[in-house]
């Protein structure tokens, strides 16, 4: 276990003299008065809600212009980490507890008559992500600034983020998310730093003064990108770092050119073909979609990404040579991969390098993460669609290709297999640009997210790589923010955990290591089981209130809870659910294990099977949740429109977490990481990260079946055949007949064909395969946890080896094996205004 750099970085909250209780009584009202223009007589719960955001706004804004100034003049690295997907969560409870205001704010509000719990539950949180990939930005911007690491996140402001998921006669209903509509406290817009992107046109080339060749591009169109800043308070440390998402805009409102002539209605169309490159995020997780939007959005952010942070290094320092040490830019998946070539373009043609002083800045300047071995998830661009909107950037990708395969060819002469393998172009086809061969090229440092993915990058879709660079791809596991999915989600475990072992683990999360003696302590097992039950009360109050649903907590919580996808394997879990419900049917008076099975998740709306799967897991409730032969002993809960704000709710609540997908598929998995911080003990595969949790926890403490990566392999090789499972299990059988019976469809044969025809003859995921495995050990997991006290022995347990899972020690690991960078304290230059104001200079 490698020590986490926070160790040294933990001190005391920064003194915050305007968190008296009084004064933030007043602030309230300022607020309401002078910002929302509110009296008693019109106020509303947002009203409320801005006005607490905006005071703890205000308390954080001294740190905030502290550390933003102290990057600007500092000697170290700067970390970009540039994500097309940011997931942070709401901003309000996690901006108390990191600022450590959380109880003088909760007495000011109970004092001024505010429910501060309700405040807290108003804010619409920012959807700009689709799910784990997201997630992860928005942890290691936590962990970034509570390690004090001068960083930034770079991404988009989408107007409207993922989709609001309703579910009407059990099927998904998507409704557009408007985050913005009641005003966002958070953001700041800064007018001064906006950026220009080009689009489309074509290329020149020219003869310089000196007499040297130049490339230019001369864009068709131009969109203007304005940044908008969300401040990210580190944990108790005064670095504040900053996410900066852009926003597009036509050049001007109006094109007067084009008004004069008479041509209005194409100036106006301008306008909003330039506004709709950062309208609505792409609701697909891992799934390509060639869309001409897509790559628009991915050019914009990029684009005005670099040319910021160019800004900011010719604010110190008169050329781009050094910029490497100054920058270290990290690119989130293949989304921002554009930066490679973009960045070339910026300096061989805006800044006039030439191409070798270019190359050299650009690859130690980049590192890549891959998050994904699905064939489905890579992006590739045809190359017509990417030269029509970058042609640019195309020919720079052709010479940074041409030079690749030149070096490949001297290592491996007369080897042209291996030359096609390598190449950023795929020609096996209609020629399409490898977004990720073009991301291994110009990067420093390749990393997986979890040990197993890295060790698939390496045998077998980067293969050809390491054996190129051997030292190039390196294994970073993911982590989650204690911070978030302990203190905000999990007060009450925090509470009990902070009453035995005190708070270091919250920065060094090793430390919970203290609890394992604990496990034995039969009054600690009794408190520790009392806080799961009061956090499964809380989110049976939620389903009662919201979807008149009774929630039995005494039963075993099984939860599954993440995008529905088929490699992920919710159709197996539901397959259980319904042996369980035919055992029932069979034998009334089976002693079972009650267990109330959770499910949450949305699907891609073009997504048929993802769909068909949600509608499937409701027909099953209706009829379950109704039978009185079952309805006592099994519950099926779909949790609607899963996101940061319910998985508060969810993953506290769970006993049993389920980590299902084949083997080989999820490239590392965060929810595990959550349920299991919470005390959940996990039923999974071996894949992502799981295998790394069950070596922590030991594998007496975890669930574990399924094939694993290799037997896949084989079982692939040898031909699968589904139809042989379902013949040779009679339970197994029994379930698959019972929904081509219409039991769940009221009669209709039809409706759920398509899955059932699917398992059972292709069956892509293997399902069928691991189902007998599966339904044995669930029946091993029901069973142990009819013996209370070692269930909760184990969930103990759990907890308490779970230190490795920081997004902390990810961000440490990152620090010091990919961007060498160091904490940086900030100090305040700035504490307050002084009482007789501050002198500024005078501007010419
Ligand atoms: C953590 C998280 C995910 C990722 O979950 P996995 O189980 O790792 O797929 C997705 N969505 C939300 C809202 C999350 O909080």
């Amino acid at each position: 276990m490698e020590p986490t750099l926070s160790a040294t970085s933990v001190q005391a909250a920064p003194t915050n003299h305007s968190c008296d209780i009084n004064k933030l009584k007043r602030a309230f009202a300022y607020k309401l008065f002078y910002q929302q223009g509110k009296t008693v007589l019109s106020v509303s719960l947002n009203d409320y809600y801005q006005a607490v955001a905006l005071t703890v706004r205000d308390r954080m804004q001294h740190l905030f212009i502290n550390s933003t100034e102290a990057q600007l003049e500092k000697e170290s690295r700067l970390v970009c980490y540039l994500s097309a997907e940011f997931l942070p969560g709401p901003h309000l409870c996690n901006s108390l507890i990191n600022l450590g205001f959380f109880n003088e704010f909760a007495i000011a509000a109970r004092e001024t008559g505010l429910d501060l719990k309700a405040i807290i539950d108003q804010e619409k949180e920012p959807g700009l992500g689709n799910g784990g990939l997201g997630r992860l930005a928005a942890c290691y911007l936590d962990s970034l600034a509570t390690q004090q690491i001068p960083a930034i996140g770079y991404g988009i402001r989408y107007e409207f983020g993922m989709f609001d998921q309703e579910i009407v006669n059990g099927w998904q209903k998507e409704f557009s998310d408007r985050w913005l509509q009641l005003g966002n406290p958070w953001e700041v817009k800064k007018a001064d730093l906006v950026q220009e992107v080009g689009f489309g046109g074509c290329t020149e080339s020219y003869v310089n003064g000196q007499g040297n060749r130049h490339h230019r591009w001369v864009p068709a169109r131009v969109v203007i990108g304005i940044p908008y800043d969300t401040p990210i308070p580190g944990y108790k440390v005064n670095t504040v770092n900053t996410l900066r998402l852009w926003s597009a805009e036509a050049p001007k409102s109006f094109d007067f050119q084009d008004f004069n002539v008479g041509d209005y209605f194409g100036a106006v169309a301008e306008k909003i073909s330039a506004e709709n490159i950062t309208k609505v995020l792409y609701p697909n997780d891992e799934q390509f979609q060639g869309k001409k939007l897509r790559l628009e959005q991915q050019y914009f952010f990029v684009c005005c990404s670099l040319k910021d942070m160019i800004r900011m290094h010719l604010f110190c320092h008169d050329s781009l040579d050094n910029f490497h040490d100054n920058f270290a830019v990290q690119i989130n998946d293949t989304h921002p991969a554009v930066a490679i070539p973009e960045f070339m373009r910026l300096l061989l043609d805006e800044h006039c390098l030439n191409w070798e002083e270019a190359w050299d800045i650009t690859t130690r300047t980049f590192s890549y993460t891959n998050h994904t071995l699905l064939p489905e998830s890579q992006d590739k661009w045809p190359l017509s669609l990417f030269g029509s909107l970058l042609p640019r950037h195309l020919e720079i990708i052709f010479e940074i290709n041409h030079r690749f395969l030149d070096q490949v060819r001297l290592r491996y002469p007369g080897d042209e297999t291996i030359v096609r393998n390598l190449s950023i172009i795929d020609e096996s086809g209609p020629r399409s640009l490898r977004m990720a061969h073009l991301a291994c090229v110009g990067s420093q440092t390749i990393n997986g997210v979890a040990a197993v993915h890295t060790h698939l990058l390496k045998t077998s879709s980067l293969a050809d790589f390491h054996r190129l660079w051997p030292q190039k791809i390196i294994n970073i596991t993911n982590g989650v923010t204690p911070r978030r999915w302990m203190l905000v989600s999990n007060p009450r475990l925090s509470q009990l955990i902070n009453e035995a072992i005190g708070e270091a683990w919250i920065t060094d999360l090793t430390q919970l290591r203290r609890l394992e003696p604990l496990a034995d302590d039969a009054a600690f097992r009794t408190a520790w089981r009392r806080v799961k039950q009061e956090n499964k009360e809380d989110i049976a109050a939620f389903a009662r209130d919201r979807h008149r649903v009774t929630l039995d907590i005494n039963a075993l919580f099984d939860v599954q809870v993440k995008r529905i996808h088929e490699y992920k394997r919710q159709h197996l879990n539901l397959l259980h659910i319904i042996t369980l419900y035919n055992r029932l049917k069979a034998n009334p008076t089976l002693d079972l294990t009650p267990r109330v099975c959770i499910f949450g998740g949305k699907a891609a709306p073009g997504y048929f099977m993802a769909k068909l799967i949600i509608k499937c897991i409701n027909a099953v409730a209706e009829v379950v949740n109704n039978d009185p032969d079952t309805r006592d002993r099994l519950h099926v809960y779909f949790l609607p429109n899963h996101n940061v704000q319910t998985g508060h709710l969810v993953y506290p609540v769970s006993d049993l977490s389920e980590q299902i997908s084949l083997a080989g598929k999820e490239a590392s998995g965060t929810g595990n990481m959550k349920f299991a911080l919470s005390g959940a003990v996990t039923i999974g595969t071996a894949d992502g990260a799981n295998i790394e949790i069950r070596e922590e926890v030991g594998e007496d403490n975890f669930f574990l079946f399924g094939l694993s990566v290799p037997e896949v392999e084989q079982l692939q090789a040898t031909g699968y055949r589904p139809a042989d499972y379902y013949l040779s299990d009679d339970e197994l059988r029994a379930a698959i007949d019972l929904i081509r019976s219409g039991h769940f469809s009221h009669g209709d044969h039809d409706l759920f064909q398509p899955l059932l025809t699917n398992l059972l003859e292709h069956d892509p995921y293997l399902v069928l395969a691991d189902y007998r495995s599966y339904v044995d050990c669930q029946q091993q997991a029901a069973d142990s946890y009819r013996k209370r006290e070692q269930w909760t022995r184990m969930s103990i347990l759990n907890v308490a080896r779970m230190g490795k899972f920081s997004s902390d020690r990810s961000i440490a690991q990152y620090c010091r094996e990919v961007w060498r960078v160091k904490p940086f304290p900030i100090e305040l230059k700035w504490q307050r205004i002084p009482e007789g104001g501050i002198v500024f200079p005078r501007l010419s």
